[in-house]
């Protein structure tokens, strides 16, 4: 979602140095792009216990920052912590939406538009056009070597000889209510193995138990993949695969990015808020009066995400080319 104003940034500068600050393993997917400089991984709680040593990090970082005197800071999260940081810094012009009371800390506090009124990537983009970054055309995420070599290891692995694979992420951390049910992943998986394709189910090291149930109960030909990949890898996994069958999750906006052909499912959230982007990415939503709800859970029995049927969807990613 950041890549359009990254690579908006760095059109608009490019002689600037540009440092990023966030998730380390979203880092390492990026940092080849050369949209930013150098990269500092943000201090994340690891545990209850962990509150005062994050906070620790993240004040030592941002005195190593405020050496640099950066002139500005754009600040992507909503949280108070991340504009509280950003002043830390010592940024000069402190540019985020107006939220959780943290419009002080910030030099331009933007007005948030409703949620789903604009897409995610726009209102992230919308926070760089002060500093002159516009919306251009969005280049394909190229894999590293390393990554490539470690996806064919991988592949060559799970999957030896295959021709033909596919790729599938049946589960998605926010919650079941972005799940399109699991006996249906596995019958779609079995009719992707009939057609020819060798079907690698993904997903974090948490969703591994889920991701072996669902290759189970497909049978021959689909195989568990889960916890063997960092995001590198992961990227250059999907960009192997001649479909991505996702839930609105990490790995549709993976291989959205990397131009795969990539059918994303949605339940609860919005499609017109977070849909991957991408140049072959198709939707498959049929929201009722209720959605987006955008719960984790439902009360009500799921129909945004029953209402997807195994035909339709079957449909979607053969028109994709599997
Ligand atoms: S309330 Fe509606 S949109 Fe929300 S999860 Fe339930 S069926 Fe889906």
């Amino acid at each position: 979602m950041a890549r359009p104003l990254l690579h908006g940034m760095r059109r608009a500068h490019p002689q600037a140095e540009i440092r990023a600050v966030g998730p380390a393993a979203l880092l390492s997917l990026l940092g080849g792009e050369r949209t930013f400089d150098a990269g500092d991984a943000w201090p994340a709680r690891t545990g209850p216990g962990e509150p005062g040593t994050a906070a620790r990090e993240r004040t030592r970082l941002a005195a190593e920052l405020r050496v640099w005197r950066p002139d500005a800071a754009l600040i992507l999260p909503f949280s108070f912590s991340s504009a509280w940081f950003a002043r830390g810094v010592g940024a000069a012009i402190r540019i985020g939406y107006a939220h959780e009371l943290r419009s002080p800390l910030l030099t331009h506090a933007l007005p948030r538009p409703a949620r789903g009124e604009t897409h995610l990537s726009r209102e992230y983009l919308a926070l760089g056009a002060a500093l002159g970054a516009s919306e251009g055309s969005l280049p394909l995420l190229v894999p590293t070597p390393e990554a490539e070599a470690a996806a064919a290891a991988l592949i060559g692995r799970a999957a030896p000889g295959a021709e033909r694979i596919a790729v599938m992420a049946p589960r998605s951390a926010y919650g079941p209510a972005r799940e399109w049910p699991a006996d249906r992943f596995a019958a779609l998986a079995r009719r992707l193995a009939g057609r020819g394709h060798a079907v690698l189910v993904c997903g974090t090291a948490g969703e591994r138990d889920a991701c072996r149930r669902i290759a189970g109960e497909a049978g021959p030909g689909v195989v568990s993949v889960a916890g063997e990949t960092d995001l590198p890898t992961l990227a250059a996994l999907v960009r192997r695969a001649a479909v991505a069958l996702c839930n609105d999750s990490g790995l549709a906006h993976l291989a959205g990015a990397v131009g795969t052909a990539t059918v994303t499912l949605y339940g609860s959230t919005s499609s017109a808020w977070t849909a991957a982007l991408g140049p072959r990415v198709r939707v498959v939503q049929h929201p009722p009066v209720c959605s987006p709800c955008f719960r984790r859970t439902c009360r009500i029995g799921y129909r945004c995400l029953t209402g997807l049927g195994l035909d339709e969807v079957d449909g979607a990613v053969r028109e994709a080319g599997a």
